[in-house]
């Protein structure tokens, strides 16, 4: 099954952009921010939220439901974030 999507993290947010983008494209994500894509980036960057918009947006257009809980309670935080 091909993907439209991948993500991209981009101004403290993962989001989402159109898959056959490669680096120095100028593109936009799927919440509609226009970016340049990078040609590599920092591992810590992977950790930063996702983007709820592009989270939406992309939920919808793969057809799968809302979350059944936010990623990360409260007070919990992300293993790469050390
Ligand atoms: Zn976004």
């Amino acid at each position: 099954m091909t993907r439209d999507f991948r993500w991209m993290p981009h101004a403290g947010r993962r989001h989402a952009i159109r898959r056959q983008l490669t680096p120095r494209d100028a593109g936009e994500t799927l919440c509609g921010v226009p970016l340049i894509i990078p040609a590599d980036q920092p591992y810590a960057h992977w950790c930063w939220p996702t983007c709820p918009a592009c989270d939406s947006a992309w939920r919808a257009h793969e057809g799968i439901g809302p979350p059944r809980r936010p990623a990360r309670r409260p007070g919990e935080t992300a293993a790469c974030a050390q």
